[in-house]
């Protein structure tokens, strides 16, 4: 079978968040199970710097019409680990940031009449996966293809959407307003690319089982993204857990490390590397208490507000907090951190003292209002390091609570649970005072965060889909 993965980011390239690794580790598994698997994103700034090397092979070049306007593109290839990468260079992506521009709708428009352009010019595609509101109009679009093309869209956040107007139906993506009109693109009065994505696509999934259930039961969340689901696509609706690159994330074999370790030696490895941290941060390393983390876009989805919930209660139990993180709410986080001397608050990304990070800690946060899949628990178990979580979407199917006994990988409370995290906090410390982890770090490195089944699934998805 020949895939495309249509995405806005993927590791190593170009990264915000979960979907970045996503992409390069599904791809990996993919190609390893000997599927031809491309991937088709935009050459940002970032990758043109940073990444010099794919300008090596330049692949195409178009033009293509956005309503009366005419768009150059340029593409670039790269074969990386079995899959091959094309980027495509268009001066509406040449900027600093991914994300975070006024105009993001039309940039990604622009993207996706690109990838329409491309697949049209060398249609060879029997599968195009879609990802996220960035992508999610292309469905519709290769209806209209004369070669018939299977498609898929997984939704790793339903919160993001991209939204437009009734024009932008011709402006960006030369479709008749009819689509608007009939409703099957509008979400109030609002063209919804997601919306779009979710009634073209052949088959749409989510990240997780439990986040699949949350979508289809819950009808108000999302702007009624769930409900449209539910009503109107329920059948061709499903949900896969993402799996982990456990090559990038090896503690035994991650070059970023003070020290390599694995479940036979972690406990000195993990000290090396917590020690190793503090010098790092410009702090005192003659501490012995515990350490929580956070590495996580500082939005609300992420429950920021219960990590500073812990801030009070750090120097009662001999407790330390760094957070990696950036995001709409970093100037709050930032001011209230500032004044808790055991709170270490890194306002930038960097995915280097990620892993170091990762590496140095006792405890993980991760008490996410909502969460797809979630990547950091997966990493932070691989890496020893026990999660906290609230027991919501991919968090609920990925770590078993304490109260599992001998099989549980760290702390899982209820999400309506206003006290919640600070009691996991108090139940975290009171049993990393009395030596009581050994038996849940062990269960979480030991765990298989593999992509071996849920590639697989996601194979029998695309075999599901009736040719058209
Ligand atoms: P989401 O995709 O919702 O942001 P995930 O848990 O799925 O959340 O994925 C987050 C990924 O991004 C993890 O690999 C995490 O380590 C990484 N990450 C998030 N923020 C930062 C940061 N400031 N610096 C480095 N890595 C980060």
């Amino acid at each position: 079978m020949k895939i495309l993965l249509v995405t806005s980011e993927a590791l190593p390239y170009a990264k915000s968040g979960g979907l970045g690794d996503f992409i390069l580790s599904y791809s990996k598994a993919l190609s390893k199970l000997g599927e031809d698997v491309s991937v088709i994103m935009p050459l940002y700034k970032q990758i043109r710097t940073k990444f010099p090397d794919v300008m090596k092979d330049f692949y195409d070049q178009f033009d293509f019409k956005m309503s009366w306007r005419t768009q150059g593109c340029g593409v670039f290839h790269q074969l990386l680990e079995g899959v091959n990468f094309y980027f495509l260079a268009m001066d509406r992506f040449d900027r600093d940031n991914l994300y975070g521009y006024g105009d993001d709708n039309e940039r990604f428009a622009c993207f996706v009449m690109a990838v329409n352009t491309f697949i049209t010019r060398h249609n060879v595609y029997d599968v195009v996966h879609c990802n996220d509101w960035q992508a999610a109009v292309l469905p519709l679009l290769l209806n209209y293809n004369p070669k018939p093309i299977k498609t898929v869209l997984t939704i790793h956040n339903p919160a993001y959407q991209g939204w437009a107007g009734r024009n932008d139906l011709s402006e960006y993506f030369n479709l008749s307003t009819g689509y608007f009109d009939s409703g099957y693109v509008r979400l109030g009065d609002s063209f919804n690319y997601l919306k779009t994505g979710i009634m073209s696509a052949d088959k749409i999934n989510t990240v997780s089982k439990t986040h699949a259930q949350e979508l289809l039961h819950d009808h108000t969340s999302f702007g009624g993204m769930g409900a449209i689901i539910d009503w109107c696509r329920h059948f061709d609706f499903s949900g896969i857990v993402n799996g982990l690159d456990q090559e990038v994330w090896n503690p035994l074999t991650d070059e970023i490390l003070a020290e390599n370790y694995d479940v036979h030696s972690y406990k000195e490895g993990k000290k090396t590397n917590k020690i190793a941290l503090y010098r790092a941060l410009g702090v005192s390393d003659d501490f012995d208490g515990p350490l929580f983390s956070a590495i996580t876009r500082l939005s609300a989805q992420k429950g920021v507000e219960r990590i500073m919930d812990i801030f009070p209660h750090l120097e009662e139990y001999h407790a330390r907090m760094v957070v990696i993180g950036t995001g709409e709410m970093e100037e709050q986080f930032g001011s209230l951190a500032a004044r808790y001397p055991n709170v270490i608050f890194i306002k930038r990304y960097d995915e280097n003292l990620a892993h170091l990070v990762y590496a140095a800690s006792d405890f993980f946060l991760m008490p996410s209002y909502f969460e797809p899949c979630g990547t950091s628990q997966l990493i932070s178990m691989r890496y020893g390091t026990i999660p906290l979580v609230s027991n919501v979407g991919g968090l609920n199917d990925t770590v078993a609570d304490v109260s599992r006994g001998k099989d549980a990988t760290g702390f899982v409370f209820r999400n309506d649970d206003y006290f919640g995290m600070v009691n996991s906090f108090y139940a975290a410390c009171s049993m990393f005072q009395n030596n009581r982890l050994d038996q849940m770090i062990v269960n979480g490195m030991n765990g298989d965060y593999s992509w071996s089944k849920s590639a697989k699934d996601y194979l029998a998805l695309y075999q599901s889909i009736d040719w058209k």
